[in-house]
Order: C-alpha cells, then structure tokens, then sequence
C-alpha cells in the first residue's frame, strides 16, 4: 500500500508529535517516525531545529514519549486522571536541559544525539496539560488521532475532513444503501 505523507492536523505540537502513527488501530498502520531521517523530516515539517540527525537510542525514547503522549491526553479525552508521573521525567528534563531565550521562551541547544527534539514536543505537553486549552482536547471520531478543537461552538470531530471526516460519510452512505437494499426498498 502507498504511504501518504503524513497530515499535520492537530493544532498543538504534543498531539501532532503523538499522532504520527497513521491508522494505528487499522490495516493502513504506518509509522511515519519509524527511522530517524524520519523524525527529522517531521521536526522540520513542524517548524522544530533539525541540526542533527537522533540516535537510534534517541528514536527509541522518541516512540516512548509518544507512547506517554497518548497515554496522557486519552485519559484527558476519557476523562480520567493523566499519568503525569509517567510525562514527568521527559518535562523535567526538558526544563533541566533549557535557557530562556530573549522572548523569554524555554530553548534548547542542539545535543550531538538530537536529544533536543524531544525536549520542546515534552514541554509543550507540559503546557498543553496544564493549560485551559486541554478541555478543547479530543479524540477524532473516525481513528484514534488527538486535536485541539479550537472551532468557536466546540463542534470538531475530525482530525481531518477530507480523509477521517470523507470516510465516516462515504461508510454510512454505503451501509445505508445496503440497508436499503437489504429492505427491498431499491
Ligand atoms: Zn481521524
């Protein structure tokens, strides 16, 4: 099966990083983080430094991180408690490791293992948990992919229009005409 490139939908830089498993659940699974020119492709897609390529061990933690990151917010979605304990060292760390800059913005400077990428995606965790915005995090009603629904009534359910979105439509399209189908209606 082609891969496609992956969709940036999120709208916060935590859960776009969480979200690059695609289809996680179904046939089309595909990491799009799986190597590590693939995490720096997607750094600079996101607008992060990408001055050195990550370790292997460093990719490793990546996908941990990951793993925390939809850990943490699908609990938020569910409604149960996050399991700050488990993004607590990546955050400590990301603090420990920062300056501010003159925006007075935590930075970091390139590491020769590209352990500096993941210091701003665990920070930006960090914030997105601890700030009003994370009662605008959900899940997409399609696949398993978080967003920040930041529509003005509260009413997204895609990650994505044009592929969750055009899919859930077309599914529903195509069981009720079978139902219609199925009760001799054409
Ligand atoms: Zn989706």
């Amino acid at each position: 099966m082609e891969t496609r490139e992956l969709p940036i939908v999120a709208g916060h830089l935590a859960l776009d990083f969480a979200n690059t498993v695609d289809d996680p659940l179904g046939p089309a699974r595909h990491d799009h983080l799986a190597t590590p020119a693939e995490l720096v492709r997607w750094a600079a897609r996101v607008g992060l430094p990408v001055e050195l390529e990550p370790t292997g061990a460093v990719l490793h933690e990546a996908h941990a991180l990951r793993d925390v990151l939809n850990r943490v917010f699908g609990a938020v979605v569910d409604g149960t408690p996050p399991p700050w304990p488990e993004l607590r060292p990546y955050a400590a760390e990301a603090v420990a490791r920062s300056h501010l800059d003159e925006a007075h913005q935590l930075a970091w400077e390139p590491t020769t293992d590209g352990r500096f990428l993941l210091w701003p995606v665990a920070q930006a965790a960090q914030d997105l948990l601890t700030s009003a915005e994370v009662h605008r995090v959900k899940r997409c009603a399609g696949c398993p992919w978080l967003f920040v629904d930041r529509s003005r009534n509260g009413s997204r359910r895609w990650c994505a229009m044009n592929d969750c979105g055009t899919h859930a439509k077309i599914r529903k399209y195509v069981d009720r005409r079978a139902e219609r189908r199925r009760s001799g209606l054409t």
